[in-house]
């Protein structure tokens, strides 16, 4: 079994074995760069969305309103329903999101099995 002739982010040589003539595994085959491009930008989490500080912002302005006794009990309790409402469709995003990145990451993986299969299929007909 070969190596892979890439060398990973840290100038180290990539261990991922790779089946010649195959010289690059999936990640250093640069057949594959627009297929790591997608997967790279349908993630970016973990950054909060600008909705998430506008509701922060209207939250901390209803809070202070009903305080400050500005703002009525009675819509301020609606507007905050309606916050738990958005959040919610927030949420329900956020898993739409990933599920689409996991179903790009299957495609890429099944991929994968399919060239390893063939592979293999090509060198036991060769009766090696
Ligand atoms: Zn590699």
């Amino acid at each position: 079994m070969a190596r892979c002739a890439g060398t990973k982010r840290n100038g180290a040589r990539c261990t991922a074995t790779v089946e010649p003539p195959q010289a690059f595994c999936w990640w250093h085959d640069d057949a594959n760069a627009e297929q790591r491009r997608r997967a790279a930008s349908r993630g970016g989490r973990g950054k909060p969305s600008r909705v998430s500080r506008d509701l922060h912002l209207l939250l901390e302005s209803l809070t202070e309103q009903v305080v400050a006794g500005d703002l009525e009990p009675y819509p301020a309790s609606v507007a905050g329903q309606l916050v738990g409402v958005r959040l919610r469709l927030l949420e329900y995003e956020r898993r739409v999101k990933e599920q689409d990145e996991l179903v790009g990451r299957l495609e890429e993986l099944e991929e994968q099995g399919r060239a390893a299969k063939d592979a293999e299929s090509r060198r036991s007909s060769w009766g090696a």
